[in-house]
């Protein structure tokens, strides 16, 4: 058996200001097992953001440990640790986080670049391929600024997919678009992990990408819960009606 894309074992996360001190997360664990659409639900100022960072590496939790695709990345150093993002992790934010005077092709390039695996030559195909994939043949050489929202945060999907990674993390991809662009960011969420298999955390408001997911997360009060995903219910309550049970119950 593969190991779990990730693994968050008694994670806690204190922040410490001036004049307080915040325990945001509370001892986490979740295990996200590979080919998982898990989605990660939870009130404004829940941790969710936090979460991801460290799950990604961005951040260092307080206490805990955090596994992706096997290797313990807790206390590795910046070196080691940028290696390994590049290649286990891909990151999508809401607000794209593109470098903007880079060229879209570019701006995928760098994470192959980064994993020390790929050298230029190869980087610059899989980018080109990887912008093919998502719909932006034709635009390899725009910079950001000539890019539409929703084409933006593609760019930034292929760069999260490119070196095809454990787990990409998702915080609020469809956050700053409108409703037809994220639909279609959707539409391509769910074309990556159930043709790709490619495992995919998402923090969402989205109650389309909700239905989409495999597992469904809450965050409360620094703690995690895993719901029943809406998908299963969903199903279940065809079923029911279809063996004409929801009748017999009613
Ligand atoms: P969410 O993404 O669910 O809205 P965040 O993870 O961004 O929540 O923030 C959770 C809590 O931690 C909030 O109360 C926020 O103000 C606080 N917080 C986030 N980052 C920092 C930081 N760097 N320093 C201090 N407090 C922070
Ligand atoms: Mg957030």
């Amino acid at each position: 058996m593969s190991e779990p894309a990730l693994e968050l074992k008694d994670v806690r996360k204190v922040y410490r200001t001036a004049t307080e001190e915040i325990e945001v997360l509370r001892g986490i664990n979740l295990t996200v097992p590979e080919g998982e659409l898990a989605v990660i639900m939870g009130p404004s100022g829940s941790g969710k953001s936090t979460l991801l960072s460290i799950a990604g590496g961005l951040d260092k939790p307080t206490a805990g440990r955090v596994v992706v695709g096997g290797v313990d990345i807790t206390d590795m150093g910046e070196e080691e640790l940028t290696k390994i993002r590049a290649r286990k992790i891909g990151f999508v934010f809401q607000s794209f986080n593109l470098i903007r005077n880079y060229t879209a092709l570019e701006n995928v390039m760098l994470p192959l670049l980064f994993t020390g695996i790929f050298d230029v030559k190869e980087a610059r195909e899989i980018a080109g391929k990887m912008l093919e994939i998502v719909g932006l043949k034709g635009h390899e050489n725009k910079f950001p600024s000539q890019l539409s929202g929703g084409q933006q945060q593609r760019v930034a999907i292929a760069r999260a997919l490119a070196p095809s990674p454990d787990v990409v993390l998702m915080d609020e991809p469809t956050g700053s678009l409108d409703v037809d662009t994220a639909a279609k960011v959707l539409s391509l969420v769910r074309w990556l992990n159930q043709a790709l298999g490619q495992t995919i955390i998402i923090v969402t408001h989205n109650p389309e990408i909700a239905e989409l997911a495999t597992r469904t997360f809450y965050i409360r009060a620094g703690m995690i819960y895993e719901e029943p995903p809406k998908k299963m219910l969903i199903d279940t309550i065809r079923e029911l009606k279809a063996a004409g049970s929801l009748e017999d119950i009613r």
